[in-house]
């Protein structure tokens, strides 16, 4: 018997230094690369162990996948698996929620998730692994995975530079690889209003046309079937779309289109006015309507930057502040805020907004996006959800490298793909209790500086890194072994008509 373990200890030995290695990204929370590899052929089959809808459409979109990269057809079949390529959908397993497993050997590919969502990240493993020499093949492997945190975003900013529905789709696709799963989508500020608008046609006859080059990628807003068509897009690759309505500032594309809404002491203003009721009834007209459009999970209010000075000189805003006793401009904020998301609630959609006034308390059931560092630790420790998105790891507008600091303004750091993957977003200093209120991260990408052609260079491969914050454990993490994988996956992202960054990252 000892002799037995001996030989299956030295077979297992070799078999480790003869495997390939595996290039996921994120990294898996356990893998591990075995000897031998299931080669693909015309013909090869795939059974499903359920005739689940979900599955099916998910299952077809493996071998679309697999057919557009090699011409290699697969069968799908319902019934007892045999020699192929087996998805088990396993209610009853022990596996995490949108987990998975995946086993590879010469005989079958095994995936098993307790849910479609699960199933639906290891089939994004199978298309990264996917490997050819003479053959088509699936390298040999043992991988168990589930995800960090349930919140991985990318904020892209739609309104400074606009980008077509067909790149939205592009980059939904390349989020629904890295296992990404909510797309925040930054439609309004002060340089455009991005969304069709029935109840106040100026915000797209004037907001949404702003600048007098008539530049196409910043003048433009989407139509509501556009977005409809994105929505189901997003859906269809597990990601859940927020849309962002800035205020109180960051408005001036609303304040052009309809200038009554500004104080009357702030012309050519970009600020709401809180003392006017007129705003907040215009305010919740619009988000009806946006609600209607996106039948959104959430909404982002963004609640950031508000110019000081402006409240504090209008007799209205004062007026406000002194009827509600207020104890100053700051508070005014906090009761706009307010006033607006429990309108928002009231239509059963939760609310997300920028870190601001915390210390004099958010709406009930608000998330809290910090981006400032430390905001969102604060949130925690007050028991707010929150999504930290701390500016100097996550700011993709942010350069590269010295070199192309000199390029962009003073303020903005330098934010190398290094830093971004050593982002950890909750802690050790936080305590267990206040941990759990971290749900995730997102990556931003400001358009000011970036056309739609360029969003590629400022994402890739920083966003790579990013995947791998918030999916990977903290423990997996090893920088010099994610360079090797990202890398590997360079040749799948560019045919996928994605560029990296060129020279230093
Ligand atoms: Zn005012």
């Amino acid at each position: 018997m000892k002799r037995l373990y001996v030989i299956f200890f030295l077979f297992s030995f070799l078999s480790s230094c003869f495997a390939q290695s595996l290039n996921i990204i994120p990294e898996p929370v356990a893998a591990t690369a075995t000897n031998g590899k299931f080669i693909l052929q015309d013909g090869s089959n795939i059974f499903i162990t359920s005739n689940n809808a979900e599955l099916k459409r998910i299952v077809g979109m493996l071998q679309t996948s697999i057919h557009e990269r090699t011409g290699i057809n697969l069968k799908l079949r319902r019934g007892t698996p045999g020699y192929g390529i087996i998805i088990d959908l396993n209610k009853k397993s022990s596996i995490k929620p949108d987990g998975y497993e995946l086993t590879i050997n010469k005989n079958e590919v095994r995936l098993t998730g307790k849910n479609c969502n699960g199933i639906f990240y290891g089939i994004q493993t199978l298309k990264e692994i996917l490997s050819k020499d003479d053959k088509v093949f699936f390298p040999g492997c043992r991988v168990a995975d589930y995800p960090r945190y349930p919140y991985r975003g990318f904020m892209l900013d739609a309104s400074r530079h606009f980008q077509s529905v067909h790149f939205i789709k592009r980059v939904l696709d390349v989020m629904a690889l890295l296992k990404l799963n909510t797309f925040h989508w930054h439609l309004v500020d002060d340089e455009g209003w991005r969304i069709e608008s029935k109840k106040y046609p100026k915000l797209n006859l004037v907001g949404s046309y702003l600048d007098s080059l008539n530049a196409r990628e910043r003048n433009g807003y989407y139509k509501a079937n556009e977005i409809r068509e994105v929505i189901q897009y997003a859906k269809k690759l597990y990601i859940k779309i927020i849309p962002e309505i800035e205020m109180p500032g960051h408005s001036r594309a609303v304040m052009e289109s309809y200038p009554e809404l500004l104080c009357p002491t702030d012309s050519g203003g970009k600020t709401y006015c809180a003392g006017n009721e007129s705003d907040y009834k215009f305010i919740k007209i619009e988000l009806a309507e946006v609600i209607n459009i996106f039948k959104p999970e959430i909404i982002h209010v963004g609640g950031d930057e508000r110019p000081k000075g402006v409240w504090e000189k209008c007799p209205e805003c004062k007026a406000m502040v002194s009827k509600l006793g207020l104890a100053n401009e700051d508070m005014l904020q906090n009761y706009f805020m307010k006033d607006i998301c429990n309108y928002i609630s009231s239509k059963g959609v939760k609310t997300l907004a920028w870190a601001e006034n915390i210390k004099d308390g958010v709406p009930k059931n608000q998330i809290v996006e910090g981006w400032h560092p430390g905001e969102s630790w604060e949130a925690a420790r007050n028991g707010y959800y929150t999504v930290n998105a701390d500016n100097i790891y996550v700011y993709f507008d942010y350069p590269y490298n010295s070199e192309e600091k000199k390029n962009r303004p003073d303020w903005m750091p330098v934010l190398n793909l290094e830093k971004v993957y050593s982002f950890n977003p909750t802690p050790d200093s936080l305590k267990e209790s206040e941990k759990k209120f971290v749900i995730g991260s997102e990556c931003a990408l400001w358009t000011e500086l970036v056309l739609e052609n360029d969003v590629q260079h400022r994402i890739f491969p920083r966003i790579l890194a990013f995947s791998e914050v918030v999916w990977s454990p903290e423990k997996n993490k090893n920088y010099e072994n994610f360079l090797t994988r990202v890398n590997a996956i360079r040749p799948y992202l560019n045919s996928k008509g994605f560029e990296y960054e060129n020279g230093e990252w």
